[in-house]
């Protein structure tokens, strides 16, 4: 698996053109967020934090108990966490850890970091969720499954029944991983199964649809045994006092998110409109990014609009990807200043 894309021309790293190749939001955070910042005193960043009231209301926001989440320096860290905490070497030899392509690159890397042996399902044609092979794929090692749901970097959701049949299939012992990262913006979630299946845990962001991505705040969720161990591989304080303050102005700014959720739906209409006139191949995405088969060379195609201050995602080394960029659909007015890049080098490319 390749982490090593980014070598544009230019590294996005400078922040100076717009940055579609990451799912951020680009138009930044809820101004309550901003505010409650500003309103942190001395003894609040002098002092370990607190997380009652903020995992109270995260609770709440998930409609779940407050035993059943546990808090994380960003989704990326629930994701190792749950690596390191069960993916441990076996008696028999590694522990097996299946993750369907195409996949967010992290599942498979973390995977390797605990010591496990990823097992990567390729993808179908068009990317409809390969059930039977990832059944076929469980063996007696097997101790985690890893699904994105909606995917990245497809934007494609896969079936609810299938993550349940994946959950009742897995050895003893073994936890279903479902990273929702894009869930706020497909609409549905498997938080409201997880009573009915202790061994599948639920990973969230706040780091798109809330535009907290560099403050670092994640979730996981699932039954309080089955995060205990997880916990514990969880760092004390790993969320810190700025994330605190920030997630709880976040969520209780709805409004903020329901904009941004309207402008994704907007912006991903613009992006298939403009491929429908150019007849370039897309996949209907409940994220907010599109997975455009641009054809080419998308390397060249992410360098050549990045030398023009527009950053796009080449995921043409991706499993069933080949040929294809990906591109963030959030604010509208950023989705057509990049699609008019994107418009002109493609055109001058064919
Ligand atoms: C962005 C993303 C994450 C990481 O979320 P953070 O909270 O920023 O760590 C995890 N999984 C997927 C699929 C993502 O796209």
């Amino acid at each position: 698996m390749s982490t090593s894309s980014y070598d544009y021309d230019k590294p996005p790293e400078l922040y100076d053109g717009l940055r579609l190749h990451q799912n951020e939001n680009t138009r930044g955070c809820s101004p309550r967020v901003i505010e409650a910042l500003a309103a942190l005193r001395p003894e609040q960043i002098a002092l370990y934090p607190p997380y009652k009231a903020v995992v109270d209301a995260c609770a709440a926001h998930f409609a779940v108990t407050p035993d059943r989440i546990a808090l994380t320096n960003g989704l990326d860290e629930g994701i190792f966490a749950t690596s390191v905490a069960c993916l441990r070497p076996l008696a028999t030899g590694p522990a097996e850890a299946i993750v369907p392509q195409p996949a967010f690159e992290i599942l498979a890397s973390n995977a390797a970091v605990a010591g496990a042996r990823p097992v990567e399902v390729p993808p179908r044609p068009d990317f409809e969720f390969a059930l039977d092979e990832v059944l076929a794929a469980i063996t007696p090692s097997t101790r985690g499954v890893f699904l994105t749901n909606p995917n990245n970097p497809t934007g494609i959701s896969m079936p609810m029944a299938a993550i349940q049949t994946i959950a009742r299939r897995v050895p003893k012992g073994a936890v279903v991983f479902v990273d929702e990262a894009y869930a706020d913006f497909a609409g549905a979630t498997f938080i409201p199964e997880l009573p009915d299946f202790p061994n599948v845990i639920v990973g969230r962001t706040f780091a798109k649809a809330h535009g907290l991505a560099g403050l670092r705040v994640g979730a996981i969720l699932g039954a309080p045994d089955t995060l205990a161990p997880i916990r514990q591989a969880i760092g004390v304080y790993s969320v810190n006092a700025a994330a605190v303050v920030a997630l709880q102005a976040a969520l209780a700014d709805e409004a903020f998110v329901l904009d941004y959720l309207r402008q994704v739906r907007e912006s991903k209409a613009l992006v298939y409109a403009m491929c429908d006139r150019l007849g370039v191949k897309y996949w209907k995405s409940d994220a907010n990014f599109v997975l455009v088969r641009t054809g080419g060379d998308p390397r060249g195609i992410a360098t050549a609009t990045a030398a023009r201050g527009i950053y796009l995602r080449d995921r043409g080394s991706e499993p069933g990807c080949e040929g294809c960029i990906r591109i963030t659909a959030g604010i509208v007015e950023h989705t057509r200043r990049g699609l008019a890049v994107l418009e002109e080098v493609l055109c001058a490319a064919h």
